[in-house]
């Protein structure tokens, strides 16, 4: 075979299928080809990203060493520290510094641990700064305390010096805790590059305790990330498009965000409930498992596509700045919904949902009421860069279709508000 081959859709279909009746000697042979193939932008079949120079290798799934949940878990983060090695370096955020750790008395085992806070920014200088900390005081562990950035520097730092990471996220915001990438900004919190580790992190521990005495607003933010989750990994498995661990969707990744997106409308608003009132009812438990395992798999193991490009496009429109990342990809998800085609049925599921836990479904909702077509477009620009996920949708995605579709979510999402405002008014004078 020719190391580089430029197939139609139609054939492109067939090699599928030869693939799947070869014996196990071809199938091997294939394989070993399929890191040169390249497919030809003239493909029509609807399972295949046309701009997408895509390339197939191996299937590849990535997980966490082990992941504990559970009420209290911090009082036995020193025992893990213990499993590992012999000194861990906490970089803990400051809310971490000043509530969890001296109520679970971490600060108490000089001999066991240190405890670093964390300045904010995961920037090469925060690494370098945390990196000398970890040479001249013999550290032999690294602990992630806190937030999505104080995390992503404890991983970071660990797998450049090449020490065992425990990952401990005390809010349940998004699926970053269990994944082997990172994000690295500028000093003053612009992107800069994704960092991806050797491994991922060898312990995630989740106290439900720490989790449901956060603000709400996390735990829905969460939702919004893991809400996508499936939606993302489905056109990744449909079109054959790389994961985030460098090769092609698993079933196990699948089918986990499959339960990931379940889980979601089964358990999100009675765990809305528990965390409003902080208490720990299983509906939590199950929803903190989605939000952070679940999805954390589900991504990496399946794949991104349209919502997280369409989140990162709105990132060039500066209102929504102070929108946290799964708020914005919730709307994401509604948009690639109307990019997609996907069925009535399914898009009015996905809207009740975010409706029923409070996450957007509108432009208003994400700072942009007023936004004209001209800026929107922008925000579509960024989302269909070459690079971006989002071409692991289906067919030819443009600027003008992205911004048609988030044209279309938006006037959704308003019609059903305003359809349910009109209720609850009808509903308020007949009583
Ligand atoms: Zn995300």
């Amino acid at each position: 075979m020719s190391s580089e081959l430029k197939l139609s859709g139609r054939y492109f279909s067939f090699y599928v299928n030869m693939q799947s009746a070869l014996d196990t000697k071809s199938k091997i042979m294939l394989l070993a080809d399929k890191e040169n193939l390249t497919i030809n932008k003239e493909l029509d079949m609807n399972t295949i990203s046309p701009n997408s120079n895509i390339r197939l290798r191996n299937f590849t799934a990535a997980f966490p060493g082990k992941y504990i949940q559970g009420d209290n878990t911090l009082a036995e983060l020193p025992e893990y520290i213990q499993r590992l090695g012999k000194k861990g370096l906490v970089i803990a955020s400051s809310t971490a510094i000043s509530k969890i750790i001296p109520q679970y008395k971490l600060n108490e085992l000089p001999d066991l641990l240190i405890v670093e806070r964390f300045r904010g920014e995961c920037c090469e200088r925060e690494i370098e700064r945390m990196s000398d900390i970890i040479k001249t005081e013999g550290i032999d562990v690294v602990v992630g305390m806190g937030g999505g950035k104080a995390i992503d520097t404890a991983k970071i730092a660990a797998d450049r010096i090449g020490l065992p990471v425990i990952i401990v996220p005390t809010i349940a915001s998004t699926d970053a805790p269990c994944s082997g990438c990172a994000v690295i900004y500028s000093e003053s919190g612009i992107f800069e590059s994704v960092y991806y580790q050797k491994l991922n992190p060898q312990i995630v521990l989740v106290d439900l305790n720490v989790i449901t005495n956060s603000p709400v607003r996390f735990l829905v933010a969460g939702m919004g990330d893991a809400l996508a989750t499936w939606f993302e990994a489905r056109s990744c498995q449909r079109t054959q498009s790389q994961n985030e661990c460098g090769g092609l969707s698993t079933m196990t990744g699948l089918n986990l965000a499959k339960l990931c997106y379940d889980t979601l409308l089964r358990f999100g608003t009675t765990a809305r409930i528990a965390n409003e009132n902080k208490i720990i009812i299983p509906a939590l438990h199950h929803i903190v498992e989605a939000n952070i395992l679940l999805s954390g798999i589900g991504f990496e193991s399946s794949g991104l596509a349209a919502a997280h490009s369409i989140h990162n496009g709105l990132t060039a429109l500066s209102e929504t700045h102070s929108f946290y990342h799964g708020e914005k990809v919730a709307f994401g998800v509604l948009t690639g919904l109307n990019l997609t085609d996907a069925a009535p049925d399914e898009i009015d599921e996905v809207y009740s949902f975010c409706e029923e836990i409070g996450l957007p479904t509108t432009l208003a909702d994400i700072g942009l009421e007023n936004i004209s077509r001209e800026r929107l477009l922008e925000a579509a620009v960024k989302t269909c860069v070459p690079t971006d996920v989002i071409h692991h949708e289906a067919g030819v995605i443009t600027p003008e279709k992205v911004l048609s579709a988030m044209i279309a979510a938006d006037a959704m999402g308003r019609k059903r508000k305003f359809r349910d405002s009109i209720a609850r008014k009808a509903d308020k004078e007949s009583n």
